[in-house]
């Protein structure tokens, strides 16, 4: 079976080749460990644990390594320490953010049913790596210093823009932001800025200062993946500038074709419309997710749609999900699992296409067949055994409503309006409620009870 992925650098679907099938490397852009993460950033957590998974599965357990990294150097870092631990010096009041951020993060993409990557690299960890990288796009021509940057020169690399498909030309002529006037030119990124002594900085050549965001993914990567490697992940708003920058410090570092051969991005996660983030305001976090519904059934919501699709979250679909878990969980309880099957594997194979997946999932248990389900569940990552799905969620009622209802009925009845009385019968009963006419033996006149159904 061959695995197939659309790749951002050709807009297709190709076959997947790893440079080396005993060691497929993948690397997805990871938290920036400042504050709680929202349920949009779990998207590609889960997204790309299930390619994880699937590349397990066909490639063997100990043939896959896959690198998430953690970003602890960050300006929002230092912004969000300053304003949650004033008066504590600054390299300790950033420690405790990016440490109860990322154990938040930990717990909340378990709880997800994410596997842990193979490796989850801190960017404070590879400074020495990001300041040599630097050096040698210095020395290579590719890069400047400038007021106290070093700076990517963007036109020094012929086919920059080749990722997100922009041309540099295209992008001064529609420049409208003003040039910093130290730039050669406005799309010249930030390698490493200098600190002031409040901020917090390591030495470098250039002086005492920090990287940029973009320089740690090229030097994490390199540090445990090599110079070119296969699959780079990450959400869509990465694909530019983050990801087009990461491959033109690689490429122009390490003087290669390409940084990884394949490049992929999940759609948003949106509410009404707008894509989820912290920006807007919009955003619910992971943790408020899982108060109100099981890890498995958030999970299961995610993958309904394919991967590349945008996605709304709403109440109605984590419902729809949580009753087919609940069905599926009967079925497959005390049952031992079978191989994964075929058809799953085949429709994941077709760039994750876990939407056809869910449905054959559907046909297997229509049919009874549930040892294959559950193997083909734990494939994806939902373990329905380990899975609190809860009780059935009491049906909402509002009172005011049903009672109107009752008496209207009653009225029909009264007037042996038969038809209207059963017509409200019926839209009683799709509310989940039940009704009873019992005669008051003091009175013997007819009350209606009703009940909610369970
Ligand atoms: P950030 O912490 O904003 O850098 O985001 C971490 C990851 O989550 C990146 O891969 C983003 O592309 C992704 N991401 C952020 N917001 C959304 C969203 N609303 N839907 C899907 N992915 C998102
Ligand atoms: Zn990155």
């Amino acid at each position: 079976m061959t695995l197939r992925i659309y790749n951002t650098l050709s807009r297709t679907k190709e076959d997947f080749r790893p440079l080396d099938p005993a060691n497929v490397r993948m690397y997805v852009c990871g938290p920036t460990v400042y504050d709680f993460a929202h349920i949009g950033n779990a998207r590609p957590a889960i997204v790309f644990d299930v390619l994880f998974r699937l590349l397990r599965h066909l490639y063997g357990e100990a043939h896959v390594t896959y690198v998430r990294n953690i970003t602890d150097v960050d300006d929002k870092i230092n912004a969000r320490a300053l304003r949650d631990y004033p008066g504590v010096p600054l390299n300790d009041a950033i420690r405790r953010v990016t440490e109860t951020t990322y154990q938040q993060y930990q717990k909340d993409v378990t709880a997800l049913g994410c596997l842990p990557p193979t490796v989850q690299p801190r960017a404070t960890e590879h400074i020495k790596g990001m300041t040599e990288m630097i050096s040698t796009l210095i020395k290579r021509g590719h890069a400047y210093e400038a007021a106290g940057e070093v700076l990517f020169d963007v036109a020094s690399m012929p086919d920059y823009g080749r990722l997100s498909q922009r041309k540099l030309e295209d992008q001064q002529a529609g420049a409208r932001i003003a040039v910093d006037a130290h730039k050669k030119n406005p799309g010249d990124f930030v390698l490493w800025k200098q600190s002031t002594p409040d901020e917090p900085g390591w030495d470098s050549p250039w002086g005492r200062g920090r990287p940029g965001w973009h320089i740690e993914c090229s030097v994490m990567s390199k540090a445990h993946l090599g110079e070119v490697f296969d699959i780079h992940g990450g959400g869509l708003d990465l694909i530019f500038p983050h990801h087009e920058n990461e491959i033109a410090q690689s490429r122009c570092a390490h003087g290669t074709d390409v940084m990884a051969r394949y490049w992929m991005h999940n759609g948003f996660l949106q509410v009404e419309g707008q894509k989820m983030s912290k920006s807007l305001g919009n955003f619910t976090t992971i943790a408020e997710v899982l108060a109100q519904w099981p890890g498995a059934v958030a999970r299961y919501n995610m993958l309904r749609t394919h991967y590349r699709q945008p996605i709304d979250w709403t109440v109605a679909s984590l419902e729809d999900s949580q009753k087919v878990l609940r069905d599926w969980k009967q079925g497959v309880e005390g049952v031992a699992a079978a191989a994964p099957d075929a058809e799953c594997v085949e429709a994941l194979s077709d760039d994750l296409n876990t939407h056809a997946a869910f449905t054959r999932l559907h046909a297997l248990a229509k049919a009874g067949e549930w040892a294959a389900l559950k193997g083909s569940l734990l494939l994806i990552g939902l373990d329905l055994d380990a899975a609190n799905l809860g009780e059935e969620k009491p049906v909402a009622v509002d009172e005011v409503k049903v009672n109107t209802l009752v008496a209207a009925r009653l009225e029909a009845r009264k007037a042996k309006n038969f038809a209207e009385s059963d017509r409200i019968r019926d839209e009683l009963l799709a509310l989940g409620i039940l009704i009873k006419d019992v005669k008051d033996k003091a009175t013997g006149e007819i009350k209606t009870e009703w009940e909610v159904r369970r």
